[in-house]
Formats: C-alpha cells, structure tokens, sequence
C-alpha cells in the first residue's frame, strides 16, 4: 500500500480488526519512509462501474485515488480519517448503486467537492484548485473568494 503522504510504496500493518458493523476491516498502517500513519479498509465492491475521464479515456472506479487526493485536500486540517471515510464511502456507494456501468470522473469530482464543502472550506478550496486546475492565479482569487462568500451566509 502506498504512503498517501510520500508515495513511498512500503508501508507496514500495525494493527487489523473489524470495524463497528463489521462491514469492512480496518488497517493502520505506518509508512517506513516518512512514518506517517494511516488506515485503509477492506471493503466489499457491489459492482464494477468505469470512470470516463476527459479525452474518452477510462479507468475501473477506484476508491484509493479518491483517497488519496481527498487526503492530499484535507492535510493538516484536523478533518478526523471517520468523517473523511463517510464522505468517500458516501460517494462510492452512490456510484456503485446508481445502476449506471459509466461515470464521467466529472461527476465524481463534483461529488468530493461538494462533500468537502461542508466538512472545510480550505480542504474544498484546496480540492478544487487541483480539480478544475486553475491555470491562473486570478481564477484561484475568484474561486476562493466565491467560498469565502458562501461561509459568511
Ligand atoms: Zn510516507
């Protein structure tokens, strides 16, 4: 399994067990590199669903790359790993029950970005600038000011 947060490809178990329901097998884990630790779940798949991305390219649906960069969003926000897996397993439990074989990696970008907004604005912002690859420092300004916005209503 690799570090979410140096991408090092070797990480170790430090503990297994179930979780509360036993829906699916909770795993710390601790990077040998940069010692960070994390938790990965094994989990059942309902169905096999294909992301289409841009450029018509396709990918199986992965639950880790959502992770991965929902993790990457939420660094050092103080976002508990509990709330951040209930909005992941959310988004993968819409998709696998939608009944739909294809989803555009738009419309789970969407999903992610929505869910962040209301677990922290700075996790979204930092979700969304990587998403919609700002390409400008204005559009960033703009985006983050739209946000900045919303949290005063
Ligand atoms: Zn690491």
């Amino acid at each position: 399994m690799r570090c979410p947060f140096c991408a090092n490809d070797d990480t170790q178990v430090k503990d297994s067990r179930p979780t509360e329901d036993s829906s699916a097998i909770r795993r710390r884990r601790q990077c040998v590199s940069c010692g960070a630790r994390f938790t990965t779940f094994e989990r059942v798949q309902l169905r096999e669903v294909t992301i289409v991305k841009s450029g018509d390219r396709r990918e199986a649906f992965d639950r880790l790359k959502i992770e991965q960069s929902v993790a990457l969003a939420c660094r050092k926000r103080g976002v508990s790993q509990e709330r951040i897996d209930q909005l992941i397993s959310g988004i993968q439990r819409q998709v696998e029950t939608a009944g739909e074989p294809e989803v555009a990696s738009a419309q789970i970008g969407e999903m992610v970005m929505e869910g962040l907004k209301q677990l922290d604005s700075v996790a979204y912002i930092r979700f969304a600038s990587v998403y919609r690859d700002f390409s400008e420092a204005r559009d960033f300004e703009e985006f983050a000011s739209t946000v900045a916005d919303a949290a005063k209503e």
